[in-house]
């Protein structure tokens, strides 16, 4: 089959693969009809080249038709699934507990990361990923979502990250009552976010530099504003407070840390068995919208980061946060704890979501070294990819 395959920094390819087969009972393989390129694909395409070996296929936004499936599953060939992001069991204590990122029985204790994911480095499991022609999916009846209706894939696809990922973002940003959240980053993820947290009453206010992605997020209810002065201009929309909750969305690749930028261009040119202990323990992540969701939230507010960040040598402004008496949540997102919210509202004609407004640009899997490099430098317009590899 075909697959979009990791060569090197800044470099995909489109690669013939094996097939991918049943390993387990529990597996089955699915046709992909629709697979996404994601701001996370970005870290590896940039940045983590250390934790990735040349050929490996990327991509954990997919979704398709079940092509064939081990002994004990009971899903059937020709239903049409989304597949989560997340690879989990089920059944384990961290599954149960909707902490489907830490599942037990997929958690990579060798690097000391949570749940195995799609196509996303050996951090976390080096799965083969879903830009592909077909995916493996394991225990495949609970890391499947049955898609319902004749609508088309854009409307269910992002219910394998982005969608999911946006709602426990604005669940873990913990307001009981409408106020006022600033989301950081309008990528694919700040749009959603802001969408849906306009959509339960509150006043949106995202910061992203980008002019067509704020006018996207115009269009959906939300102020948006290129980012000088943001702290001032919060704090004079929300009586001299700061926001009830603001919302990191763009993680460590930000714009703005100059002494980061640097240390992200030499891992890009150091050899792995270096450049891997370096990022795992030094101060790699570029903070500059993380500092900026800590300046921008009241006292007593939450912040919650859906961006993602990789380096444990961070240094956070402690005296900060905790004379302000800061809630902080975080994490990889549960996919499979948010479905039943959101499946309801994916089906509704009325699109509460405007998902028939997000995706910029579409191709085919040859498309996909163009796509990768038009969506990493935000040239025209790009803001969320789809390819479809039938
Ligand atoms: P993206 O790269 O398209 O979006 C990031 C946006 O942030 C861009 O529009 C960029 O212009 C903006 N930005 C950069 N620096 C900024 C700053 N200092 N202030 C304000 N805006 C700034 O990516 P995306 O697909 O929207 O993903 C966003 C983040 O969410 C990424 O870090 C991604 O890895 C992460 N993510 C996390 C999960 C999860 O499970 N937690 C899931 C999906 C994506
Ligand atoms: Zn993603
Ligand atoms: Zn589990």
């Amino acid at each position: 089959m075909r697959a979009v395959t990791w060569q090197g920094r800044r470099d995909v390819a489109v690669s013939e693969v094996p097939d991918p087969r049943i390993l387990e009972p529990t597996d089955a393989v699915v046709r992909i009809t629709s697979t996404a390129i994601c701001g996370s694909d970005l870290h590896l395409y940039e940045l983590f080249g250390p934790f990735i070996d040349r050929g490996d296929i990327l991509g954990h936004e997919a979704m398709g038709v079940v092509e064939e499936v081990g002994a004990a599953v009971a899903l059937r060939p020709g239903q049409r699934v989304v597949v989560p992001f997340n690879i989990a069991c089920g059944t384990c204590f961290m599954c149960r507990r909707g902490l489907q990122s830490q599942c037990e029985t997929t958690q990579n204790r060798d690097y000391g990361t949570g749940a195995s994911l799609f196509g996303y480095t050996k951090l976390y499991g080096q799965v083969p990923g879903g830009q592909a022609e077909l995916l493996r999916v394991p225990f495949a009846d609970y890391n499947t979502i049955p898609v319902d209706t004749d609508l088309p894939d854009e409307r269910y696809l992002f219910l394998s990250d982005i969608l999911p990922t946006a709602w426990q973002a604005v669940e873990y940003a913990g307001l009981s009552e409408p106020g006022t959240v600033v989301v950081l980053g309008l990528g694919p993820v700040g749009q959603l976010t802001s969408r849906i947290a306009a959509a339960r009453g509150h006043r949106v206010i995202a910061i992203d530099p980008v002019p067509e992605r704020r006018e996207m997020a115009a269009r959906h209810g939300v102020e948006a504003w290129e980012g000088d002065d943001d702290i001032e201009r919060v704090l004079a929309a929300t009586d001299g407070r700061g926001a009830d909750a603001a919302i990191d969305a763009v993680g460590l690749e930000a714009h703005g840390s100059t002494l980061a930028s640097a240390a992200h261009k030499l891992i890009g040119v150091m050899p792995d068995a270096v450049a891997r202990p370096m990022m795992e323990r030094a101060g790699i992540d570029r903070l500059a919208a993380l500092y900026s969701a800590i300046d921008v939230v009241r006292r007593g507010g939450t912040v919650s980061i859906s961006g993602v960040y990789a380096g444990d040598g961070d240094i956070l402004p402690m005296k900060t946060m905790f004379d302000r008496q800061l809630t902080l949540r975080m994490g990889q997102c549960n996919v499979k704890r948010w479905i039943d919210d959101l499946l309801p509202l994916v089906r509704d004609e009325a699109d509460p979501f405007g998902l028939d407004d997000l995706v910029t640009h579409r191709g085919g899997l040859d498309d996909a070294p163009a796509l990768y490099e038009t969506f990493q430098k935000k040239d025209d317009g790009c803001i969320k990819v789809v390819l479809s590899p039938a």
